[in-house]
């Protein structure tokens, strides 16, 4: 079941912004988290893997205190932990003997169904999250202002989260301006593969098929009539490849299966211009955009 909670207000700040925040892993979207809350008046904690990270997040206002040692984390009321998919286990594990019983912990990251398996044993206190929001940039100074504002925010508790937990991060999520949304991790896991993972295999495939041209000349006057619509459709290909590889790792079974049906939906384009079938090309652009003002 997915529920939208659609309040997108400031939260009561009174009683949240006493809290402190941990923030592990300080690049784009922990960066970004960081510079929101400590705005919102909440005090900020940070831990990052390079000492020269850890002063930038200061310097830039990501964090009030940053080190590289996750027991200083131990005074936290909240921990969003912002690393790379593959590490998000391995820090719990490290976190886990400098925290009070009650310190709730999140994460950031873009899969939730083995995310939430790995780290839900190790930590009762946790509820998965994912804010929708990115830049094709990564690291600390790729962070962003604001970078969560009218964004959706899952969160994905299971029948073990305790329901303070949930209530906490999504005070936070709500104070970020960003609208919430609750459903299940391998709910949460199929939704993003369509809309978000597919479209990056997809993006990056244009690239690989665009170096196929034979003709060096027609390549590179492809390339510098690039404009607008090219700019939109390889957006996210152009991204974090790292990102990517992960997202492709931890989520293969619901992105192979949107990148067959993908496939099938190009197949019947393909068919269809074969064919000289203009009416069926037509009822298939109309479609899209009818279908476009679901999504956006
Ligand atoms: P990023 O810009 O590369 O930031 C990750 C940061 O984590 C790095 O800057 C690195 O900082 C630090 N780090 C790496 N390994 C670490 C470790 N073992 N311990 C502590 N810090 C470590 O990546 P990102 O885009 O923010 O993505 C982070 C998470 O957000 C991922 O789980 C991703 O799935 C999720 N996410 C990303 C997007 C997006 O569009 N980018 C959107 C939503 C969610 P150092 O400089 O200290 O090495």
């Amino acid at each position: 079941m997915v529920m939208g909670d659609s309040d997108a207000s400031m939260g009561t700040a009174g009683s949240v912004a006493e809290l402190t925040v941990g923030i592990v892993g300080l690049g784009l979207i922990g960066g970004s988290l960081g510079l929101d809350l400590r705005r919102r008046g909440y005090r900020v904690l940070g831990v990052s893997r390079k000492a020269a990270t850890c002063d930038r997040a200061v310097a830039r206002g990501a964090a009030d205190q940053a080190s590289v040692e996750l027991s200083s984390l131990a005074p936290a009321d909240v921990i969003i932990l912002c690393t790379p998919l593959n590490v998000l286990g391995k820090t719990v594990e490290q976190l886990r003997p400098h925290l009070k019983p009650e310190t709730v912990l999140t994460d950031v990251g873009s899969v939730k169904g083995p995310i939430v398996q790995e780290i839900e044993p190790l930590w009762p206190n946790f509820v998965g999250g994912h804010p929708m929001a990115g830049t094709t940039e990564q690291g600390i100074e790729a962070a962003l202002l604001d970078l969560f504002q009218d964004r959706p925010y899952v969160l994905t508790p299971t029948a073990q989260t305790p329901a303070g937990a949930v209530e906490r991060v999504k005070e936070l999520a709500i104070a970020l301006g960003s609208k919430t949304y609750i459903c299940a991790p391998e709910e949460h896991d199929r939704a993003v593969a369509w809309i978000s993972h597919l479209p990056v295999m997809v993006s990056t495939s244009l690239f690989q098929a665009c170096r196929r041209e034979e003709t060096p000349a027609v390549r590179k006057l492809a390339q510098q009539l690039a404009s607008s619509g090219f700019r939109d459709t390889s957006r996210v290909g152009g991204g974090n490849p790292e990102l990517g590889l992960l997202m492709a790792r931890y989520n293969r079974e619901a992105l192979l299966a949107s990148l067959t049906s993908y496939r099938e939906s190009l197949g019947q384009v393909m068919a269809l211009i074969e064919a000289e079938d203009w009416d069926g090309v037509e009822a298939t652009l109309r479609q899209g955009s009818e279908d476009r003002p679901l999504f956006l």
